[in-house]
Order: structure tokens, then sequence, then C-alpha cells
């Protein structure tokens, strides 16, 4: 399919849910949060060889920062350019915290939090349903997108009050065809959803 033949996508993604989508090369991908501090946890692959995913690695070393923002390029685990990041109206997206997970929500909260939802169990849904053969072994570190993880002088990371509002948004140019994994994070047990999990909204656009 090229791109002139590429259904543009605009969805609203309720919270807790994943949603799996396919930007084509020059595409925008445009993801909004619509009442604010929404974590939006997200990976990417390359839409025809999914072993080629998003690298948090391979994107901090070659911008030499740890926080994503308008100039960062996406790279993938070979190193090539995924996708830019063109425009930001939040200004810090995480991407060493992780996807939130049954193991997580125990060893950070309770033992009687394992039972609730959680990033990871969503990926696996969405991946399971999208029947492209990818599972848990390609679900790499994550990005968490309008989420504010500060790292201390030690070294340490802080899940802290988010810094983004209603209306937010962030832009993607896709720079090859890339397959979209979100999870809309339904964590009601750190400040990263602001206790409080709501929708977004993702709308794709032809860069001309
Ligand atoms: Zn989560």
């Amino acid at each position: 399919m090229n791109k002139a033949q590429s259904p543009l996508i605009d969805c609203v993604i309720p919270p807790g849910e994943p949603w799996i989508g396919i930007v084509r090369a020059g595409q925008v991908l445009r993801i909004v949060d619509l009442e604010g501090n929404q974590a939006v946890d997200t990976l990417f692959y390359n839409a025809v060889d999914g072993s080629e995913h998003y690298s948090a690695q391979d994107t901090i070393c070659a911008q030499g920062n740890i926080y994503l923002t308008t100039g960062t390029v996406l790279r993938s685990n070979r190193s090539r350019p995924m996708l830019s990041i063109i425009a930001d109206t939040c200004g810090r997206h995480d991407t060493l915290g992780g996807a939130c997970s049954a193991e997580s929500n125990t060893v950070r909260y309770a033992l009687g939090k394992r039972s609730m939802h959680s990033c990871r169990d969503s990926f696996l849904l969405a991946l399971s349903r999208d029947r492209s053969g990818l599972t848990k072994r390609d679900l790499p570190s994550n990005i968490n997108f309008f989420m504010n993880v500060p790292v201390t002088p030690a070294g340490g990371l802080t899940f802290a009050d988010g810094i983004s509002a209603a209306g937010r948004y962030v832009d993607l140019e896709a720079l090859m065809d890339v397959k979209v994994l979100i999870s809309n994070c339904p964590q009601l047990n750190n400040p990263c959803n602001a206790f409080n999990p709501t929708p977004i909204r993702v709308v794709t656009r032809d860069n001309a």
C-alpha cells in the first residue's frame, strides 16, 4: 500500500485499553493527552519486519540525552531512524521507567496489586489479537509519553507528578513504515496518571 492509499487514523483510546496501528513513512502520528497527565506506553516496530523495533538504548546513545522531546530521533535495535519527534507541547517523555506489569505492581506496591490491569498485559493482548507472530520476547524497553520520570543525582528513578496537561500533544514523523503498539496505561498506584487514567487520541496526517 502506498502513502496515497493509506487510511488516516483518528481514534480515541479509552484508559486501560491497548491499540495497534500502522503509520506509513512520511505520515505524522499525533498523540494527544486529552485530559492531562496520562501515561501512554508505546512501542514501535518495522511494519514489515517485527524483529526490528524501537530501542531505548540506541536512541539515548545517539542523542546523548535520556529524555525524549522535539528533535529526538527514535532509533531501532539496528540503529536506524524510525521516527522523529517534530513537535512536543509537553516537553519531556520517559523511556527509562518501563511498562507496568503484574510483577512490578507486586514489587512496588503490594502482593494484592498483582491482579490489577497492567501495560505489559495490554501489550500482550494487543499482540495476540494482531496475529503478527510477535510475542512477549518482542517487548523491549518502551516509551512512556507524557510521563515524568526524573533521574536523581544518585542515578535513581522517580515517578513524579506529571508535567503534561489537557490537550498537550506530541507529533512523530515516521521515517519508515511502522507498526505502533500503545497501552493507554491503567496504572492506579503512582502519580504517572494522576491516579486517574484518562483517554487519549491518536491522529495521523500526511506530512505536506
Ligand atoms: Zn502502565
